[in-house]
């Protein structure tokens, strides 16, 4: 059985979250904190809220990234410290609370000796070269620098550490003496610029491919804005369904698709479903997907139900099913009569579907049989039990909370001159052109500047 863990850092003021599946790592998402930016150093007390804020998401991402469920997990490893007291505890305590609640065992770490071990960190692909014990390790840790006798995993000497500043920190103090800005290195030299106004239209998360990172939700929570929780929507829907891996680039059109939540249905659309190695896409799916996330992150039931035959009730289908029978010979095949009512590459999955062999002569199909094909057609049903993550999201929901921007010039109601355009603020649409239009509305406004 595979020993899967979850790793969680909060030492200072990165909020991060692993996973990671019998030594290799499976996803790494990490939240930085721009707050402490503006103090040129990294504000303890600061540090703590923003992990507080960032340690859920992050977690649900790394676990959503590495394609694992809560109930997968083998164990939560978590960073004891040394450390800022304030952040360790956010980390302590919701690895203890998650730990505790999954009734898994936790895995306190050193976080010096995490910092030693993670060379051990296999990646798929790659050729993952790892040290031989003994071997000496310099480490260089922000406010730690030590020489390091590994031995074994659980066996170091410390020979030798600085008693003053390590080397992270005197860049970082040298760059702010410089004038170069914190913190030091890459980000110190970047040239800074100061403006009266200042647009934020960075985007959202989804299709990361893009460009889009996420950072402007992080510049507007440093800003003092409420950011609420980010999910994937117009998004591809993972179904349990059997027949799922032979359904892969099945294209149906003209159906009619019902989305239930807790067995009542939520929203009715007509149009084109598609699947693939993503999971149930097309228009119909994607536009479902808005209601089906939100209630899949509640933990409630979701099944979509298709009607592959709209235009008719289940009484005339049933007379047209009996027509085709008799058209046929009696010793032709079931998947005969499929092909004449659903396209090739269905037949097989919808036979399996109604337990009739798709050789089956059509002479010895029962009335029952036909009853129970009729059903089928009219409501196939498919059990959803995910959504497809971020990198497959054509749009981001959640963000800037709109009712903190002027609606009017799309200044922000906190921070004067700071506006809002596009994907970044908490608004989201059906696919259609919607989120352009949103995007272009919102910009315009925006752009004009407008006080
Ligand atoms: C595959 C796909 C298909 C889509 N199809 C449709 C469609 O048919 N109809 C529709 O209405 N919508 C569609 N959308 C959604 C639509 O494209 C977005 O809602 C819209 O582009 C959002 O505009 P925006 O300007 O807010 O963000 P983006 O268009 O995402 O632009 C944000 C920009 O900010 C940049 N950026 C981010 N962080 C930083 C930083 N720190 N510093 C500097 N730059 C930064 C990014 O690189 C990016 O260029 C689609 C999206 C995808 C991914």
């Amino acid at each position: 059985m595979s020993t899967i863990i979850l790793g969680i850092e909060s030492s200072c003021d990165d909020t991060s979250a692993a996973v990671i599946k019998d030594g290799y790592l499976l996803s790494n998402v990490v939240a930085s904190q721009a707050v402490h930016e503006a103090y040129g150093g990294v504000v303890p007390e600061l540090a703590s809220r923003a992990h507080q804020q960032n340690i859920v998401p992050v977690v649900h991402e790394a676990l959503k990234r590495a394609g694992v469920t809560k109930e997968e997990l083998s164990a939560v490893a978590f960073t004891r410290g040394p450390g800022l007291m304030g952040s360790l505890l956010v980390g302590v305590s919701f690895a203890k609370g998650f730990a505790r609640a999954l009734g898994i065992p936790m895995i306190d770490v050193n976080h010096l000796t995490g910092h030693v071990l993670a060379h051990f960190i296999k990646a798929e692909g790659e050729e993952n070269v790892q040290p031989e014990f003994p071997f000496l390790c310099l480490l260089v840790s922000g406010g730690n620098s030590q020489i390091i006798l590994v031995k074994a995993y659980n066996d170091m000497e410390i020979l030798g550490q600085t008693i003053d500043d390590a080397a992270g920190e005197a860049i970082d103090k040298c760059s702010k003496v410089m004038g170069l800005g914190y913190p030091g290195g890459p980000r110190g030299f970047e040239r800074k610029e100061e403006c009266a106004q200042v647009i934020l239209a960075t985007g959202g998360v989804s299709y990361p491919a893009t460009g889009s990172t996420g950072d402007g939700y992080a510049f507007a929570a440093d800003l003092g804005h409420t950011i609420e929780p980010l999910r994937p929507s117009l998004t591809p829907l993972l179904s349990s369904h059997a027949q799922m891996r032979y359904l892969d680039k099945v294209l149906l059109r003209n159906v009619r698709a019902t989305l239930y939540v807790d067995n009542e249905p939520v929203r009715e659309e007509f149009g084109e479903i598609g699947f693939s190695d993503r999971g149930i896409e097309g228009a119909v799916a994607l536009r479902m997907s808005r209601d089906a996330v939100d209630a899949l992150i509640e933990e409630k039931r979701v099944k979509l139900v298709l009607d592959l035959k709209p235009a008719l009730t289940e009484e005339v289908l049933h007379e047209r099913i009996a027509r085709e029978i008799a058209e046929l010979q009696p010793n032709e095949f079931f998947g005969e009569l499929l092909r004449k009512l659903v396209p090739k590459p269905l037949v097989m999955p919808l036979a399996q579907e109604v337990d009739i062999r798709a050789n089956c002569y059509v002479g010895k199909i029962t009335e029952e049989q036909i009853t129970r094909l009729v059903r089928t057609l009219k409501g196939l049903t498919f059990p959803i039990t995910d959504y497809a993550p971020f990198e497959y999201a054509v749009v981001t929901a959640g963000g800037v909370r709109c009712d903190e921007v002027n609606p009017y010039t799309m200044e922000s109601l906190k921070v004067k001159g700071l506006y809002f355009a596009g994907e970044v603020l908490d608004i989201d649409a059906n696919t259609g052109g919607y989120n352009l239009q949103i995007a272009f509305s919102t910009g315009r406004l925006a752009g004009s500047l407008k006080k």
